[in-house]
């Protein structure tokens, strides 16, 4: 019989499968013999057996949780309805990963309107029976009865707004009685339902509707915006209640052993007294700070402390720990490891590194290379803030970055915005997992309630979007779509700037300057250097996407894009003299000029590369990108030219094509216009030498494009090699070059075995060899290719993650030609999946040599390299074991 119930007892840290995040981790903190409350987990797999079947629990399921539950009353000595003690417990879901706040948690549960009486005898507090039987229904009604949460709020708000009272403590029995007899009213109004009174049917109940919560739309848009299956599942947690709202000696709170926004080794979170759960988070009332807690109650406080320090140890990484203090005694609720910021992700691995406590290769695990774009995040230019209005700055950096963008108090407001082509900043008292999506696409989020742990807190770090939270000097008023502050209104639309890394805001655009990279992040990309079998390259040919690259530590140039320089004007114009001219002296001067351009450029290049390799594609693009296309261009080239404008146009027309990326590009260009090649080659060599004579020893890669056939590379290649011999000779000097080709056509990946011997390396084109695979044209396929994703006939863009099965095979089938040939044949990739982890993860276990990718994303393809070459190097040892 399948095992649906465990214990807390039965589980541990690596069933997080089938017991889900919460339940594992609760599992392995009580083998761990901390004072965690008793309960049981019901498993993913239950879940996934009750959806399947209609959304029922079997019967196999039924028996097993009335087992666990008898277990759970002998355990604690209370009952769940009958006998002297009363069991309360909490319902609580969990999934395999952490899902923040998008499935729900009910406490309380068990209470009725029979034993609360009996409660308030118990303990002695009618008041503090009462808060908890009312947050019961408000918990109970929004998640199983599906009645909105502001139903409860509105009616609480009015009420403790006629008695002039502004905090949940001050309400007496009397008024909570009152409370409880409208919510009531409310469950009839709204769901057409009484509130059960029968403790195991409000379980059985709140049991099926978090398995149901695994298919609301929250947690599908949630799972969808971060890649997450929707296989998995929810697991149930059921466990003894403690009381965070007891009086003063009891609390609630969550905590992180380290800073999740800085990395910082010190503890670091929030609690309030007299609380109960959700209040802390929920960024209702303003928490304090947990260092506070040192003298409010400092035996707890150093319990605390202890905990928090053994279970970082335990876990080996840092921990977000949730727990209530109950009449002075300590009680654990949740841990697992904690969500932070790419800053914070590198100072606590390298830290956790220097510390003993990991490896360098563990350490490199725990980064998610696509946070590190968060990472090289731009900050305001210092200059430009002198002068910059202030909105206020007292709130929290709950998220760095620096954002600009037009105010919108609204979710769907702002996504709409958004598909206008605004930069948007969302403003709001505070959020709620309905705003998740329009949160993922603001350029920064703005509370102004609410602490560093508050939802807004928590998501926007986790999305790496901009965050200030807790703004308490602006008022919001969301109906109206405005926000006042101490010396001026915000409407919507308006321009603001957010810097999430001290909190400030500021009126209208604010100048930013790019992130130098901090220590931590030095250290970590050379371990991930040292640990990675591929070669980060750069895609780059400006001085400054150069230097970007070389900042990173780029291996070298994996390709410079020869076009660029062409169209610069000047080029431009002798450029088309060329094409457009049908003699040979005219065509022989025009490339002249050009040549001397292009030395130019490539000395600008070698002397910021030296030694380092790089390859350089020759021409590329098609004639027509060349070419005046309006009869005014015409004119006015032909006066340039000195031609008459009616041939010319005849000659445009002539040079015109209906496919020009299937047309007269790459190496077709230079079987038609041999010299242009040359003119390059040549102009590669001359660079190099005046390059090589400061000491330096340049390693220029000529690449030739869009080679399908043998003898289009054998011919070129020999052209070139004899231009380049009889020129080193006339120069007297030696360069280091060699000779290759990209590989972007599928004809070029099943003949490489052919290919590799007139080519000295090959440098897949992957934006080019997915085009002509799939045969989508990369300029136009964008709008179809979102519906196919929809449609789940493609799993993903193929121009942003390989498409494994098809153009991978063909980039695997080459690979094997070209190596069963030549065991060292030097193979990269030059185009845009380079930069992508889950590409490059397949291009290193396929053996090439390198990636190359825009030098913003070096950081990220370091990382992702080093990961992969870690994980194959884990599975080798395992095989070999
Ligand atoms: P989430 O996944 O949204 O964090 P949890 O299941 O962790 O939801 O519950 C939220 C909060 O409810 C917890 O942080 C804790 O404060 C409170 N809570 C849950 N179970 C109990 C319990 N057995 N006793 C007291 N408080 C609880
Ligand atoms: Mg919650
Ligand atoms: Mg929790």
């Amino acid at each position: 019989m399948t095992q649906y119930v465990y214990a807390f007892e039965e589980g541990q840290a690596t069933m997080r499968a089938l017991l889900g995040g919460k339940g594992a981790n609760l599992a392995e903190m009580t083998r761990l013999g901390l004072p965690v409350p008793s309960g049981f987990t019901i498993t993913t797999d239950a879940c996934m057996e009750y959806l399947a079947a209609n959304n029922t629990l079997t019967q196999d399921m039924l028996s097993q949780i009335e087992t666990y539950l008898e277990d759970l009353q002998l355990r604690t000595g209370k009952s769940f309805s009958t006998g002297d003690e009363l069991l309360l417990v909490s319902v609580r879901s969990g999934a395999a990963q952490s899902m923040p706040g998008m499935m729900d948690t009910i406490l309380n549960l068990g209470l009725n309107d029979v034993n609360v009486e009996r409660f308030k005898q118990m303990t002695g507090d009618g008041r503090f029976a009462y808060d908890c039987y009312r947050r019961l229904l408000q918990m109970f009604g929004n998640v199983v009865y599906d009645i909105s949460g502001s139903y409860f709020e509105r009616h609480l708000t009015t009420y403790k707004a006629a008695l002039k009272v502004t905090n949940d403590q001050e309400l007496t029995e009397a008024d909570l009685k009152k409370i409880i007899s409208t919510y009531k009213e409310i469950y009839q109004k709204v769901a057409k339902k009484e509130f059960p009174q029968d403790p195991q049917q409000q379980l059985l109940e709140a049991i099926e509707a978090v398995f149901s919560s695994w298919n609301n739309e929250r947690a599908f848009v949630y799972r969808n915006l971060n890649d997450m299956s929707h296989e998995g599942g929810t697991a149930v947690n059921v466990q003894e209640m403690v009381f965070g709202n007891r009086g003063d000696t009891s609390g609630t709170g969550v905590a992180f052993t380290r800073n999740p926004a800085t990395g910082e080794n010190k503890l670091f979170g929030e609690y309030l007294l007299n609380a109960q759960g959700e209040d802390v988070v929920a960024g209702i009332r303003t928490p304090l700070p947990i260092a506070t807690l040192e003298e409010a109650m400092p035996t707890v406080y150093d319990e605390f402390v202890r905990v928090a320090d053994l279970l970082e140890d335990h876990y080996q990484d840092m921990q977000d720990i949730e727990f209530t203090i109950e009449n002075s005694k300590l009680y654990l609720l949740q841990t697992r490891n904690g969500k932070r910021t790419a800053k914070a992700a590198f100072q606590i691995a390298v830290d956790l590194v220097n510390e003993g406590k990991l490896s360098k290769a563990e350490a490199l695990m725990q980064i998610d290379p696509k946070s590190i774009d968060q990472l090289l995040h731009p900050s305001f230019a210092s200059a430009a803030l002198a002068y910059a209005e202030l909105v206020t700055d007292v709130g929290l950096p709950a998220s760095p970055g620096a954002a600009t963008g037009q105010v919108y108090f609204d979710a769907a407001a702002a996504q709409e915005a958004v598909q206008r082509g605004e930069e948007v900043i969302l403003l709001r008292q505070e959020t709620s997992p309905e705003d998740i999506t329009g949160m993922s696409i603001s350029e920064a989020i703005v509370t102004s309630r609410g602490g560093m742990t508050s939802h807004a807190a928590v998501v926007a770090r986790g999305m790496g979007v901009c965050c200030v939270v807790g703004c308490e000097q602006l008022s919001i008023d969301e109906a109206n779509k405005c926000a006042s502050y101490p010396n001026g209104q915000l409407k919507e639309g308006d321009l603001i700037s957010v810097d999430g890394t001290n909190g400030a805001i500021y009126r209208g655009d604010i100048d930013k300057v790019p992130t130098e990279a901090e220590e931590t992040f030095q250290t970590m990309m050379a371990w991930a250097r040292e640990l990675s079998d591929l070669k980060i390259r750069m895609n780059a040919e400006t001085v400054n996407d150069i230097k970007t690259g070389l900042a990173f530590d780029a291996a070298g140039i994996g390709l410079v894009r020869t076009e660029h320089m062409f169209f610069k004007e000047e080029r431009l114009r002798e450029m088309r003299r060329f094409i457009i001219s049908n003699r040979q002296t005219e065509q022989d001067r025009a490339l002249g000029e050009i040549l001397g351009y292009q030395i130019e450029d490539f000395v600008n290049i070698f002397s910021l590369t030296k030694d380092k390799p790089v390859v350089i594609r020759l021409l590329d693009p098609p004639l027509h990108e060349f070419l005046p296309h309006t009869e005014q261009d015409v004119a006015t080239l032909a006066l340039q030219l000195d031609v008459a404008q009616e041939s010319l146009a005849r000659r445009v027309s002539e040079l015109t094509e209906v496919n020009p990326m299937l047309g007269h590009r790459g190496v077709r260009l230079a079987v038609s216009y041999p010299n242009l090649y040359l003119m390059q080659a040549e102009a590669i060599i001359r660079a190099a030498a005046t390059v090589n004579e400061t000491g330096v020893n340049v390693q220029p890669e000529i690449m030739i494009p869009l080679v399908g056939m043998k003898k289009e590379l054998s011919l070129l290649r020999e052209a070139i090699t004899q231009h380049i011999d009889d020129l080193l000779d006339e120069l007297n000097v030696q360069v280091d070059y060699t000779i290759g080709t990209m590989i972007e056509l599928p004809r070029a990946c099943l003949i490489a075995d052919e290919l590799v011997d007139d080519a000295d390396f090959f440098s897949f084109g992957t934006n080019d060899l997915t085009q002509m695979t799939f045969g989508f044209s990369r300029d136009d396929a964008a709008k179809y290719i979102n519906q196919y994703i929809s449609d789940e006939i493609l799993p993903l863009d193929p121009f942003q993650t390989l498409d494994v099965e098809g153009v991978g095979s063909l980039v695997k089938t080459a690979t094997e030609l070209a190596r069963a040939k030549q065991p060292d044949f030097k193979l990269g990739v030059c185009g845009e999946l380079g930069g992508d982890p889950q590409s490059i993860e397949f291009f290193h276990q396929i053996g090439l040599d390198y990636v190359s990718c825009s030098p913003y994303r070096i950081p990220i393809a370091q990382i992702a390299a080093a990961q992969s070459a870690i994980k194959y190097a884990t599975m080798k040892e395992k095989l070999e074991v």
